[in-house]
């Protein structure tokens, strides 16, 4: 069968949830109960949030789709906190997720509330940012940084421009960041941390004033987040949701506050393609670099399933 479904898709990615609970909880047993009911609800609408998120095509090269993935999350929460079809409520608990971020690989976008005029009436939008690049400069050059070992430079004495991976720039820039292992690493993790870390801060602040024309006193604040957690989500693409201030417990004193990361890492599984050979019409299976495969349409993830298909081992790359 063809890697092509999307049963398939899923199966090579897997989830990484984890959270920084924030919460002025008493110990009372009722109020425990409803903390981890809450948990669940949250933690099935980020991971149904993420499944949407992360695409692969039949190359197995990601992209991202994060409209269907912010709606699949927004409606796995109504649902999941029975709400669902229910407009008004709809919009009332979505005011209590003031932010998602979605990490890509050489920049973000921040997804937030804002207030628009239609017809003469006040309205809230959600909207997306543009990709906000992890951008950093020093002595004339900007860099702009990935997740990985890419980057971007941009020269502004000789309006050159250069991108690849750190260590091939390296000679070509020798008295910048690039020419040491841990200074380049331990600037473009912080950029990209700070740079997060500054918008959501303001997107944040911003949703405190819409917020409160909405009837909701409640300061939101974006949490500490530990440099572990940060260093783990920066690894791979991912979705950060801040669901804060939703009043329970018996006294309406308390806030469940939950900042909850989705990871999606792709595991790249082996893979096999089948191809006929152009010199004895038989069909063989290669290895994924090898140099004797024209396209690489047919994928399958065991030589099992490519003998089953009738083909045989190839004699060079010899799966
Ligand atoms: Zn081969």
């Amino acid at each position: 069968m063809k890697l092509t479904n999307l049963a398939i898709v899923f199966s090579v990615l897997s989830i990484a949830t984890f959270v920084i609970i924030d919460a002025k909880v008493n110990n009372l047993c009722a109020q425990e109960k409803m903390k981890i009911e809450y948990n669940r609800r949250i933690d099935n609408a980020i991971d149904d949030g993420i499944y949407e998120l992360v695409e692969l095509d039949n190359n197995r090269k990601i992209s991202l789709n994060k409209e269907n993935a912010v709606n699949m999350l927004m409606n796995s929460l109504y649902s999941n906190f029975n709400v669902l079809g229910q407009k008004v409520l709809e919009e009332k608990l979505g005011l209590y997720i003031p932010i998602i971020t979605v990490i890509d690989r050489d920049g973000f976008y921040i997804y937030h509330i804002d207030v628009v005029e239609k017809n003469g009436e006040r309205v809230l939008e959600r909207h997306w940012t543009d990709k906000i690049p992890y951008s950093y400069e020093k002595d004339n050059l900007i860099y702009r940084f990935t997740l990985d070992q890419y980057v971007y430079l941009y020269d502004k004495t000789t309006n050159v421009r250069s991108k690849g991976l750190y260590t091939d720039l390296k000679s070509q820039y020798p008295n910048s960041i690039l020419s040491e292992d841990t200074t380049f690493e331990h600037i473009r993790r912080r950029t990209i941390i700070n740079q997060i870390e500054d918008y959501m801060r303001e997107y944040i602040n911003q949703h405190n004033h819409i917020a409160q024309n909405f009837g909701i006193t409640y300061e939101f604040y974006l949490p500490q987040i530990e440099k572990n957690d940060w260093y783990r989500t920066i690894d791979d693409i991912s979705m950060l949701v801040l669901f804060q201030g939703y009043p329970y417990g018996i006294t309406g004193e308390d806030f469940y506050n939950r900042y909850a990361f989705g990871g999606a890492r792709i595991t790249k599984s082996k893979s096999y393609y089948v191809e006929k050979s152009r010199s004895d019409g038989r069909r063989y299976y290669h290895k994924d670099n090898c140099s004797e495969l024209q396209n690489k349409d047919e994928m399958y993830s065991t030589k099992e399933e490519c003998a089953k298909e009738g083909a045989f081992p190839c004699s060079k790359c010899k799966p």
